[in-house]
Formats: structure tokens, C-alpha cells, sequence
């Protein structure tokens, strides 16, 4: 029997739906969230990522705005609009898309987010109030999973977590925030042995290696829900997960597909947390 398709679609769509009244009660303080990207030169991918957010942030009714430097400018400049727009009280929210040019760091330059505008939750301060159980921005990616679960039904207490990354954009914080709902939770990497053994106990499958096809059939228990983190091109350019998509449906309970899947999440995730920011700001309880 093939496993139940998880839409990341529909469900953003709802996220943007719930967040229509959050939305009218800012207006009604003259408020309309902001978020700000900066994108450091022109990588193909980041383009499509920074436009993808840009479109979201519009037919949300968010304010946005990219502001672009040169692949070849330095630090110095970066540090100085981050701080410029740190100031600027009309943006609740500023992300450095990366990966960033080679002789940036990525590191420096995300730490000089203010934590309150710090919507993608890479701040060292998000993170280590996300591991002490107090998030305050949780990072899209995961967030956006644990999303997708909630709203597909899937129960996380109790069960059997398995992640393959541990990224700290999406392996360790998912963990973290899977840990937080009482789930018992591995993750995997390079370095793991017998990585099959691990995940064939999973009851929640999490993909997030960034290697197309490493997750096959035989590695996924009978009913497992399977969330394919991975963006991949495949030999023929067709974008895929780290899911063999066609084998380990027949054999899963729930699946993500790629696209359509956590991908839509993310940047709804990040819409969200570009409002909590704005409530915050403006002192208006948000949920
Ligand atoms: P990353 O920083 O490259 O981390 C990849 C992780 O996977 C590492 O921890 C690595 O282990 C592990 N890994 C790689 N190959 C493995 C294998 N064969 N077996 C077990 N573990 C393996 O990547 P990331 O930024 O976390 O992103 C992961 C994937 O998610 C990428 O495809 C990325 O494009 C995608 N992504 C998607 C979204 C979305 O919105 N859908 C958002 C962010 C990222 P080591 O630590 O040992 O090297």
C-alpha cells in the first residue's frame, strides 16, 4: 500500500491563513512586519531561495526588501548593514541568505543579527534559549518539520526519532525541538555505523543529508512517517530529496515529497517568525 502523501503546500497555505487575524490586530497598532534579506553576490540557487521569500512575504501582506552587496565586498561593509538594519525600526526581521561568498564568515555575520530581528533563529542566543526549552526563534527548517507533523497527525510523544544530518540549521535543532516534545531521538551522520539499523527503528524518519537517494526502502520501518529534508539535482537536473521517493512510499505510512514538502513550510515558518518579531515589537500578543 503506498504510503500517505504529506502536502507541505496545502499545509503552508493554512499557516498563511491563521495568520490573517495576527496580521489585522498589527495594522490596527499601524504596524506591518518587515523583513529584510541580504544577499551577498549572485549564486544561482540563492537567487531562486531569495525570490521564493520575496513572493511569500508579499502575498502575505509583509513588507520586504532585498539589500544586495557584491560577491567581492568586504566583512566591514556586511557588518555595517546588519547594523544599520538592526537600528531601523521598521524591520522586525533580517536574514543573511547563505552560503555566502568564499572569505565572509558566515559565522561573524549571522551572530550580528539583533537576537529580537533574528527570524532564521541562528543566533547563538535563539539557539541556546531553544535548548534550554525557551525558544524565542526556532530556525525554519525544523520548525517547518515539526509543523508538518503536527499538522499531519503524526504523534511525536514517546516515539522513535531518527535524523540523518547534524547540521546546526537543521539536524541539531530539529533534535533538539523533538527532544523538547518528548520524543526519544538519534541522529545520524558520516561517522554512524550501520546507519540501516538506526533507521529501520524510526518512527519518524528525517532526512536532512543532502544526498540524493540514501534513504531506500529497506531502511524504513512498515508505517514510518518519512520527512525528506534534502534538496538535490538529480543526473537529469530534476530537483530531488535524500529520499528514494518511489520505493520507500510503498513502504512508509506518510511521506514528504520533493518539492511540495518541507520546502513550503520553511518559508511559511519564516513568514511567521517575521511576525512574532513585529508583535513583539509593537507589544501585541501574537500566538
Ligand atoms: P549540511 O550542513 O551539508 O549537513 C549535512 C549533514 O548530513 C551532515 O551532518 C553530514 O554528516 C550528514 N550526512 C551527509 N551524508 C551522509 C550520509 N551518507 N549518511 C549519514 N549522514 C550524512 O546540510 P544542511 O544545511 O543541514 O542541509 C541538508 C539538506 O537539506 C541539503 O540537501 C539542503 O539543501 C536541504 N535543506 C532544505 C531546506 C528546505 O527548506 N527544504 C532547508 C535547509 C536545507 P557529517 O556532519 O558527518 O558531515
Amino acid at each position: 500500500m503506498s504510503a500517505g502523501l504529506i502536502d507541505g503546500a496545502a499545509l503552508a497555505r493554512e499557516v498563511y491563513a491563521a495568520l490573517g487575524d495576527r496580521l489585522r490586530a498589527l495594522a490596527g497598532q499601524g504596524v506591518t512586519p518587515g523583513l529584510v534579506v541580504v544577499q551577498i553576490g549572485e549564486d544561482p540557487a540563492s537567487n531562486v531561495y531569495v525570490r521564493n521569500k520575496m513572493r511569500a512575504c508579499e502575498a502575505a501582506g509583509l513588507r520586504s526588501a532585498v539589500r544586495q552587496l557584491p560577491a567581492d565586498c568586504d566583512e566591514a561593509e556586511v557588518l555595517a548593514l546588519v547594523a544599520g538594519l538592526n537600528a531601523e525600526p521598521a524591520t522586525h526581521g533580517i536574514l543573511v541568505q547563505l552560503p555566502l561568498p568564499a572569505g565572509l564568515d558566515a559565522e561573524r555575520i549571522t551572530q550580528a543579527i539583533d537576537p529580537a530581528k533574528d527570524v532564521d533563529g541562528f543566533n547563538w542566543m535563539n539557539l541556546g534559549a531553544l535548548v534550554a526549552g525557551r525558544a524565542r526563534f526556532e530556525p525554519c527548517t525544523p520548525r517547518g518539520v515539526m509543523a508538518l507533523l503536527g499538522r499531519a497527525g503524526v504523534p511525536v510523544e514517546g516515539s522513535r526519532a531518527v535524523i540523518l544530518g547534524r547540521s546546526n540549521i537543521v539536524g541539531k535543532p530539529l533534535a533538539l525541538m523533538l527532544v523538547n516534545r518528548s520524543a526519544t531521538v538519534t541522529v545520524c551522520h558520516t561517522r554512524t555505523r550501520d546507519l540501516e539499523r538506526h533507521t529501520r527503528e524510526a518512527d519518524i524518519l528525517v532526512a536532512a543529508a543532502g544526498r540524493a537517494g540514501l534513504v531506500t526502502a529497506a531502511m524504513v520501518k512498515r508505517g514510518a512517517t518519512v520527512i525528506d529534508v534534502g534538496i538535490n539535482r538529480d543526473a537529469s537536473g530534476k530537483l530531488v530529496g535524500d529520499v528514494d521517493f518511489a520505493s520507500v512510499r510503498e513502504v512508509a505510512g506518510r511521506i514528504t515529497p520533493v518539492p511540495g514538502g518541507v520546502g513550503p513550510m520553511t518559508v511559511a515558518m519564516l513568514i511567521e517568525n517575521t511576525v512574532l518579531a513585529a508583535e513583539r515589537t509593537a507589544g501585541v500578543s501574537g500566538s
